[in-house]
């Protein structure tokens, strides 16, 4: 079994906070292991409880037109959340279950180490930056421990309040061209340094 699937084992059977108790199934989070992209929630709702898998309610379906819209598919990145089982009545987590899931989301982290983390939503956006109001955070990436965090209203967000449906699909674009940046700036790079190699 390999350390990623161990990773998903043991939140799979995590009782380290009280939402274990009423969880149907936790939610690791899926996708690609090796994304470039890992985007983080808030926390899985009664369809992701349900089915163990992140984003497949309303919100995830807004999610995967906003992916499809950049052309981009939730195959290509990697989807999660701050917490892995739902808090009971969709309610907000408490500091307590967001401080005992975090050693989750920073092993995955550390294991798929993409180059752009998109915070979806407040409470995903203040673990990288606390105290920041997100509708002011939201389109503008800043470098966060050698990655690029990347702010972006929550789809849930977006779905009650349709104002901020241009703003999102606005930050989707940038995320693309953004990718594309960094993809060609690391080409770049790898370039510069085989030739500096060819020379030794
Ligand atoms: S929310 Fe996280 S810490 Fe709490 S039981 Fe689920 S997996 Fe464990």
């Amino acid at each position: 079994m390999s350390d990623f699937d161990a990773l998903i084992q043991r939140v799979n059977t995590c009782t380290r906070c009280t939402l274990s108790r009423k969880r149907t199934n936790a939610v690791p989070g899926e996708g690609s292991r090796n994304a470039d992209v890992v985007f983080v929630g808030e926390g899985p709702g009664f369809y992701e409880d349900q089915q163990g898998r992140p984003f497949v309610g309303p919100a995830g379906q807004l999610l995967d037109q906003l992916l499809a819209s950049v052309g981009l598919d939730r195959k290509d990145v990697y989807i999660t959340n701050m917490v892995k089982c739902r808090p009971p009545n969709n309610r907000d987590p408490l500091p307590g279950e967001i401080a005992a899931c975090k050693p989750f989301l920073d092993e995955q982290i550390e294991m798929i180490s993409p180059r752009v983390l998109v915070a979806l939503g407040r409470y995903s956006f203040s673990k990288f930056f606390p105290d920041e109001p997100i509708g002011k955070a939201r389109g503008k990436p800043r470098p966060w421990n050698g990655l690029t965090v990347y702010p972006m209203y929550h789809p849930a967000a977006a779905l009650r309040n349709g104002n901020l449906r241009s703003a999102l699909e606005q930050d989707f674009r940038n995320l693309a061209l953004l990718l594309q940046e960094d993809l060609s700036s690391s080409r770049t790079e790898e370039a510069e340094q085989s030739e500096q190699l060819s020379l030794l």
